[in-house]
């Protein structure tokens, strides 16, 4: 029984088949996924397909590359919405320096705020990192985040910052790059983890695994990442997916 914690099947690139992927997810072990929402369109989505479905959940949040166009009521309304009963989560939320849409100060009030909201609602964070990881470790100390914790979704840097975000009770998400040829970071993290501290998901649409790295990602390949990580770390495959699976229940304060 595997657990995607990080899907968007509210993109518009499930418009046509989104109730055939997700049960193609099913027909292949993925028993629960947490679908995220960032905006004014992909976050009601989100809570709509939680309510299609008993074992899908949603996280809502605002999107760092976004934050320029957030206001106070976005926040409000973020705050009303996460009292949803399917809804686990604050995010995703964080930093993105690789897109220049939002200046980096604006990125980081907006951050702050919804990491302040996370704590007023008692909610784990998911966590959006790109090329930020610095500034996202500190701000996450400076709010005292781990009173939450929550996720890094799909880590993909140096095994140097993942004992400072395990001593803020934050959780470390691999996905699809584990499995890249090119790709030497994640494989050692995912190597590094705690087994209690370790998640998976596929981010689907996006950065789907190897062998289908370039095309459209979907929640069944999350089984692909599963089995790279139990194979680099030398451990049954059934084994590894119960424990990520404890992990995200644990997190998310899912009671089966
Ligand atoms: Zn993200
Ligand atoms: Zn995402």
């Amino acid at each position: 029984m595997l657990f995607d914690t990080h899907v968007h099947m509210n993109a518009r690139q499930f418009i046509e088949d989104r109730d055939e992927v997700i049960q193609r997810a099913f027909d292949t072990g993925v028993h629960y996924m947490v679908v995220v929402g960032f905006d004014h369109e992909t976050i009601p989505l989100a809570i709509e397909i939680a309510e299609q479905y008993e074992t899908i959940y949603a996280a809502v949040g605002w999107h760092p590359v976004d934050a320029i166009d957030m206001k106070d009521e976005d926040l409000s309304w973020i705050e009303e919405l996460s009292k949803h009963p399917k809804v686990v989560a604050i995010g995703e939320m964080g930093l993105d320096y690789h897109w220049d849409k939002s200046p980096k100060d604006v990125q980081k009030e907006v951050f702050r705020k919804q990491i302040q909201l996370a704590k007023k609602v008692n909610m784990p964070i998911i966590i959006h990192n790109r090329e930020a990881t610095e500034d996202i470790i500190q701000i996450l100390q400076e709010e005292d985040a781990q009173e939450v914790g929550g996720i890094m979704h799909c880590y993909n840097d140096s095994v140097n910052y993942v004992q400072e975000c395990l001593d803020m009770n934050f959780y470390i998400s691999l996905g699809g790059p584990v499995t890249f040829k090119n790709a030497p970071l994640p494989k050692e993290v995912a190597v590094q983890v705690p087994l209690d501290r370790l998640l998976i998901e596929t981010d689907a649409p996006y950065l789907a695994p190897h062998p289908n790295r370039g095309k459209r990602n979907e929640p069944a390949y999350v089984k692909l990442v599963a089995e790279k990580i139990a194979d680099l770390r030398e451990m049954p495959l059934e084994e590894l997916c119960e424990q990520t699976t404890k992990n995200a229940l644990k997190l998310f304060k899912i009671n089966k």
